[in-house]
């Protein structure tokens, strides 16, 4: 009888059960960039073209009726999956960046001023930095980073001294997606709000591994992307606590989220609507409900350990290999492992895996910082799923220690490409 996910990776994944790319096969290992999207997120997805097609919270025939109910539900089923209080809570958006923007945006109306400091982290990507940076630019406020150990993990004493200044917000990632770092939220929730610090977490790399509950956890912030978790691109969450949605001023404006409108006054709605100017990608929307009770039914804590099982699998196999060097030695680990093989560039060691057939990704991982503060120009990030099998992590080690002695033997000299 086959394990549960092989069933599951046969039944569910056709992209990766036919893995191939132009006529090549193919093993998938960059799941940290982007899932392989379920069979039922692509069912549900036909069936919204098919059937439910029309703008939503605006026409009184059946068909637009048929497309709200159908959106307000999976703002349940988001809620339900977050642990929020209420799906009140649940901004949509078209993927975990705009959830930040949108939340620096607003953040920036209503509650930055001039001199006030904002913390983020040197571990993040650029998503949870560049708006923030941008936000207290705009306002005359700091930006600080709480720095990373050795090991890759955050300095919490540094984060305390940070804390004594008293800064408004603290931006911090659930997982790193280059080092996989899984870092302490709550210990990190408990720290800011002593200080009066808000938090906004990116979840964008870690709702597969990690069972956040945010009324549990009590962060003030939290968003996610719908194509990192079997779903769709173009579609993603903010969840904000009610009293912080109510409070923020929207910094986007159009149809749908206006309540009234006697020009020049403008009254605009309450709760997650005020948020969504314009129109939401349905679609999308239909997708990641799907791929969030795809994820429930199959069994979150299952998923989370046979990710949690394949991960350490794979960093045994590549410590192993001749010439490698993992980046971090984080207590704990999820989704990703980042590695180096000098003086071979990471740009160069991607191309030769994927010449054989395994893709993983290369460069800095929309991470600069972290990698400035490693000292490294790149690295090669290995991010296995639930679908991968251990299989394919032993193609992957085999092939990297292949392709690494025949370019020492070699004496290959490689060029200088960016790793960008
Ligand atoms: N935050 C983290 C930690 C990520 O890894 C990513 C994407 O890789 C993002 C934010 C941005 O996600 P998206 O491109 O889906 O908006």
């Amino acid at each position: 009888m086959p394990d549960w996910h092989t069933i599951i990776r046969d039944r569910d994944f056709p992209m990766i059960e036919q893995a191939e790319c132009d006529g090549k096969a193919m093993i998938y290992l960059d799941n940290a960039a982007t899932t392989q999207c379920s069979r039922q997120v692509l069912w549900a997805m036909e069936n919204y073209w098919q059937s439910q097609h029309a703008n939503v919270h605006r026409g009184t025939y059946c068909l637009s009726e048929k497309a709200t109910a159908a959106l307000e539900e999976t703002r349940l089923v988001c809620a339900e999956f977050l642990g929020a209080e209420s799906p009140e809570e649940i901004v949509f958006t078209s993927g975990a960046t705009a959830s930040l923007n949108l939340l620096a945006d607003a953040w920036a109306l209503t509650e930055l001023r001039e001199g006030d400091l904002v913390l983020a982290t040197e571990m993040e990507h650029h998503s949870n930095l560049l708006p923030w940076l941008e936000a207290a630019r705009r306002c005359s406020a700091g930006l600080e980073l709480v720095p990373i150990t050795a090991e890759g993990t955050l300095d919490l004493g540094a984060l305390d001294r940070l804390l004594d200044r008293r800064p408004k917000l603290l931006a911090v990632c659930a997982v790193s997606n280059v080092l996989g770092t899984v870092n302490p939220l709550g210990e990190l929730v408990r720290r800011c709000h002593d200080a009066g610090t808000a938090v906004v977490v990116d979840a964008a790399q870690a709702l597969r591994h990690e069972l956040i509950d945010v009324k549990d956890l009590d962060c003030d912030f939290l968003c996610f992307s719908g194509h990192k978790l079997m779903g769709p691109t173009g579609v993603g969450v903010l969840y904000g606590k009610k009293e912080w949605l109510d409070r923020l001023r929207p910094p986007r404006f159009g149809g749908g989220m206006v309540r009234s409108f006697r020009f020049p006054e403008a009254e605009y709605e309450s709760g997650p609507l005020k948020f969504e100017a314009g129109t939401l990608n349905l679609a999308g929307i239909a997708g990641l409900g799907a791929a969030l009770e795809y994820l429930q039914a199959v069994g979150r804590k299952r998923i989370a350990a046979r990710e949690r099982e394949l991960l350490a699998y794979t960093v045994h196999l590549l410590e192993a290999v001749e010439g490698v060097r993992i980046l971090g030695k984080p207590e704990r680990r999820a989704g990703a492992v980042s590695l180096i093989a000098p003086p071979l560039q990471a740009y160069d060691v991607a191309l030769m895996l994927d010449k054989q057939g395994i893709a993983v990704r290369s460069g800095r991982h929309c991470a600069h910082p972290l990698h400035r503060a490693l000292g490294i120009a790149g690295s090669v990030r290995v991010s296995p799923a639930f679908y991968n099998t251990a299989e394919e992590i032993d193609a992957l080690a085999e092939t990297l220690e292949r392709t690494l002695a025949a370019a020492k033997k070699a004496g290959v000299s490689f060029g200088d490409k960016a790793d960008g």
